[in-house]
């Protein structure tokens, strides 16, 4: 729960505010798992909440290092799904990049998560957990978490009310104390969710673009059918923007399929009077699908395009490819079982902004 709903649950007991948040600081500061951890509240209150409440933290598989630092864990849920988060140290930051899905329903025909088919929503407490066991293990290092990208499993934007009651512990001073500049949510382009999640939290928006015109990017990634690049782009240019912050336009570079001179072309009209930077990533392959990786030279060829005309490009660095923590590769290590038809989007209801 984020911390007002907390408040609003313990006062139907009859608990004071600041109550919710010393509970915050052992779940979020001192990683406690149990009531019976926390000294500062009362014997019969513990168990009050031992009775009925939960903190909960699912049970972790293992966690695979990569030659370049980079860590993936599996987490293994409790009806049995499985999902995957990856921390990457960089210089002077700790990224967690997490799931909101088990599975994704999208099926962007270039990504290993979609290629399993959509198991279910996660819930924030599963989602938060993710962070809670990367905070932790940084802590035991003397190292902190400092920025959290939803870029793991799923489209966070499907599973919109978890993720935003992820996002106010995240951003909650008693929670992980992040700000909104740290927090980065990666969306295909839902954009009722995307448009409402921005009104709700000051967050950053990474939108995956990945191909620049609408045929092609259609055959790439079927949510364009509903929510095609004009509106796509229109909607990104209404994001709020703090002085001087842009919007994330990614772009899975796919050999042969858009990676040429013609694409950066179109790309950067497409994106023209947009306040946005361009992430370029490099396909990463999973064994599914028929998609290659660009040449270096031809990645650098797009990028000059762009750059040249006058959009901030860089081509994301691959990480954690070696333990398939590369963008893409995350599927979690469910068994692979019969695809269950969903519906491509959900719910936009997101609750205010929660601190
Ligand atoms: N569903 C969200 C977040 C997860 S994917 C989204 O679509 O944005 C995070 C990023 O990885 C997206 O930009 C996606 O396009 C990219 N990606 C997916 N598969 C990839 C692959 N095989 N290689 C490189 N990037 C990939």
């Amino acid at each position: 729960m984020p911390l007002g709903e907390l408040e609003a649950f313990l006062a139907r007991w009859g608990k004071e505010r600041y109550r919710a948040r010393q509970i915050f600081r052992w779940i979020y500061r001192r990683f406690a798992e149990d009531f019976s951890a926390m000294t500062d509240l009362s014997k019969g209150f513990r168990e009050a909440l031992s009775g009925e409440c939960r903190v909960s933290s699912p049970p972790v598989g293992k966690t695979d290092v990569s030659g370049d630092g980079t860590e993936k864990t599996l987490f293994r849920l409790e009806d049995g799904e499985a999902v995957e988060s990856v921390l990457i140290p960089e210089e002077d930051r700790r990224t967690l990049c997490i799931s909101s899905q088990a599975g994704c329903a999208l099926r962007c025909g270039f990504c290993a998560t979609g290629a399993a088919g959509f198991r279910r929503n996660m819930t924030s407490a599963e989602i938060v957990h993710q962070a809670c066991f990367a905070a932790k293990r940084l802590a035991e290092r003397g190292e902190r978490l400092t920025n959290v990208v939803f870029m793991g499993m799923g489209e966070p934007l499907e599973n919109p009310d978890e993720v935003a009651r992820t996002i106010g512990i995240l951003m909650s001073p008693f929670g992980f104390g992040l700000s909104g500049k740290r927090i980065t949510v990666s969306t295909a382009g839902v954009i009722p969710g995307m448009l409402a999640l921005a009104e709700a939290y000051p967050v950053s928006f990474a939108v995956s673009i990945n191909a620049p015109r609408d045929d092609l990017r259609s055959k790439v990634m079927p949510i364009n059918r509903k929510y095609p690049l004009k509106d796509l782009v229109a909607a990104m240019k209404r994001i709020p923007l703090r002085s001087g912050r842009k919007v994330t336009a990614e772009y899975v570079l796919l050999a042969g399929v858009n990676d040429s001179p013609r694409d950066a072309g179109d790309l950067a009209r497409l994106l023209r009077g947009s306040r946005v930077k361009v992430n370029l990533i490099p396909f990463n392959a999973h064994g599914e699908g028929e998609f290659a990786s660009p040449s270096p030279a031809a990645a650098d060829r797009f990028r000059e395009v762009l750059l040249s005309a006058g959009i901030q490009t860089i081509t994301r660095e691959r990480r954690g490819a070696d333990i398939r923590a590369a963008c893409g590769q995350l599927r979690g290590k469910y068994p692979l079982s019969p695809r269950r038809v969903v519906p491509i989007l959900g719910g936009t209801k997101i609750s205010g902004n929660e601190r």
